[in-house]
Formats: structure tokens, C-alpha cells, sequence
């Protein structure tokens, strides 16, 4: 081809649309938004669901871990790939349907959604409606597992659900020489129990521990985190699991460490006795663990590791 003033121009013009445009487009547009959070697997017949509530970021505060230093604490996180100058904080509730009933485990902090707050959206997005939860069952009054009880406007979120507390965690929190007693950095959490839970006193029930909530979930003893926390051991055919809720906060910090003692344990030695009893109990027994604190979908196994347990997330072992 003989190159012609022509050709030159038009060489020039498609090299000049070339750079206004930029590289090649995508054919699929970016999303800007995550996908549903919720993982499903099975515990014998039953389905249980990870439902992920959001993740929070803060500025570490000094003295996260009473009996160790900052600097080895941040070394703890930035050992897992987390920052090292943050508490990095997921949550993560846990439905289950037994077939005869859908039990949810804790409700998340509330809110509208965003960064937390989505329990009822991903219990939805997994097929299961607010007004489809028969049963909800509490580990403990903390904020971050009762804020989701109740909508901005004070209706229940799970408008059918039995509400089962454990017993002794109802009297802690409902005691008013406690709360008057309490510092005055513990009174909102005192005054938050009340708002979820005051109007409904004469309807809740108060579990027990060492017994069962429905056919195939047990209250399990847990204390030490608060008063009354609670664990729940959920069986069907001849497998087995527990959501252990708080009995550690992220489990691989904490579970490598049991001795460490985190701020937001209420009793730290009574929680460092707990926390070895379970985990010990679940390495033994290779029972599938849900954490309400580990990175979603927030389910795994622990093995002992000499003074410690590491957890070792079951990711891809829910076949269906
Ligand atoms: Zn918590």
C-alpha cells in the first residue's frame, strides 16, 4: 500500500481517538458492591448459615490485652495480615434450620445496614424472611451481638421469634443495684439491655445451661466473657458443632493465646478457664466451631498447638 497524504491523516485521527479513550473497557461494568453475605453448610440434616453482620475498624486502643504489651499485640495482628495499628472486628451471627425450626444466634449491632448491621438483609438474600425465624437465641447482652433485636423504630426485627436468654446473663443485666453500681463507662450497656429487652420480660425465655433450647441445640456454659455467655452445641445425626460466640475474640489471636486477656472480657480468669475448657473440648472432639469474632464465614476447626489452638477455617468443606 502506498502510503497517501490520506492514509497519514487517518493514521494520526485513530491514534489520537485511541488515547482519548484510554485502554480497552471491560465488557462488565465495576460493581462497587459486595456480594450477599452468607454461607451455607450442614450439621447432619440440619442447615446452618453464617450470616456475615459487617466488619468494624478502629484505632487499637492502648492496653487491648490487659497481661500483654501493645507492641506485641500489634505484632499478633500484623502477624495475620491485619493492620497493625487497627482492631480490625468482624461479626458474625448463625441460623439454623432443623427443619422443624430456624433458629438465628444473636442479632447483629443494628442499624440501617452498611458496615455492620446486616444480619436481617443476609438472613433475607439466604431465602429466609425476618418473620420465618421461630426461635432467637442470645450468647450474651453485649451491644454488638443484641443491637439488631430492634429496628430504629423500636419494633422487633424477627417479629415471631421466641426470645431465649440465658438465665444467668437476664440477671446480671437486669439487676438495678448492678447497673447503679456499675461504672459509669458500663451503664450504657446496662441501659441498652433494657431498651431490647425490658417490654419483653414476662415473654422471654430464660435458658439454662446444660439444656436444650430446641430438639438437637444444647445452652452450653460459657461464662467468664460476661456473667452468663453462653455457647450452643448443635447436633444432628452424628455430626456435630458449636457457636462459641465470644469465647474468643478473633481465634487467631486468641485461641493461639488463650492466656491473653482482651478489655472486653468482664471475668478474665474465669474467661481464659472457659476458653480452654471449649477449645480443649473441641480439639478433642473435632467439633466444627462457629466464632462470632473470626474473619467471615467465620467457621473452622481448632487443633491444640502447644499453649495454644490454631484454628484452621473450614472454608470449602459445605457439602450440601
Ligand atoms: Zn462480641
Amino acid at each position: 500500500m502506498s502510503i497517501t497524504r490520506r492514509t497519514v491523516l487517518a493514521g494520526t485521527a485513530a491514534a489520537a481517538g485511541a488515547a482519548l479513550a484510554g485502554p480497552a473497557l471491560a465488557k462488565a461494568p465495576m460493581s462497587g458492591q459486595q456480594n450477599a453475605g452468607f454461607h451455607r453448610f450442614k450439621i447432619g440434616s440440619f442447615e446452618v448459615i453464617a450470616l456475615h453482620d459487617g466488619v468494624a475498624v478502629r484505632d487499637m486502643p492502648k492496653g487491648f490485652v490487659r497481661n500483654a504489651s501493645d507492641a506485641d499485640v500489634s505484632a499478633a495482628f500484623a502477624e495475620l495480615g491485619l493492620p497493625a495499628d487497627k482492631l480490625t472486628i468482624t461479626f458474625t451471627a448463625l441460623a439454623v434450620n432443623t427443619g422443624d425450626k430456624v433458629v438465628l444466634f444473636d442479632a447483629g449491632n443494628g442499624g440501617a445496614g452498611g458496615p455492620v448491621g446486616n444480619v436481617a438483609k443476609n438472613l433475607a438474600a439466604a431465602g429466609i424472611q425476618p418473620g420465618d425465624v421461630d426461635v432467637h437465641a442470645f450468647s450474651h447482652f453485649h451491644g454488638d451481638h443484641i443491637g439488631g433485636v430492634k429496628a430504629a423504630d423500636g419494633k422487633l426485627v424477627f417479629p415471631n421469634a421466641e426470645i431465649v436468654v440465658p438465665d444467668a446473663e437476664w440477671a446480671f443485666w437486669m439487676d438495678d443495684a448492678k447497673m447503679n453500681n456499675a461504672p459509669e463507662a458500663m451503664k450504657g450497656g446496662f441501659q441498652l439491655v433494657r431498651k431490647q429487652f425490658a417490654d419483653m420480660a414476662g415473654k422471654v425465655r430464660r435458658q439454662s445451661w446444660e439444656k436444650e433450647v430446641v430438639p438437637g441445640i444444647t445452652a452450653i456454659q460459657a461464662d467468664g466473657h460476661t456473667p452468663g455467655h453462653t455457647a450452643y452445641l448443635i447436633s444432628s445425626g452424628n455430626q456435630q458443632m458449636m457457636f462459641v460466640a465470644d469465647i474468643t475474640n478473633h481465634p487467631g489471636i486468641f485461641a493461639r493465646r488463650p492466656e491473653w486477656q482482651a478489655i472486653f472480657d468482664m471475668d478474665p480468669q474465669r474467661a481464659i478457664d472457659t476458653r480452654k475448657r471449649l477449645l480443649d473440648r473441641a480439639a478433642a472432639d473435632k467439633i466444627r466451631l462457629s466464632f462470632y469474632h473470626a474473619p467471615f464465614p467465620a467457621t473452622g476447626f481448632v487443633v491444640k498447638d502447644g499453649a495454644g489452638y490454631d484454628f484452621q477455617q473450614a472454608l470449602w468443606q459445605n457439602t450440601l
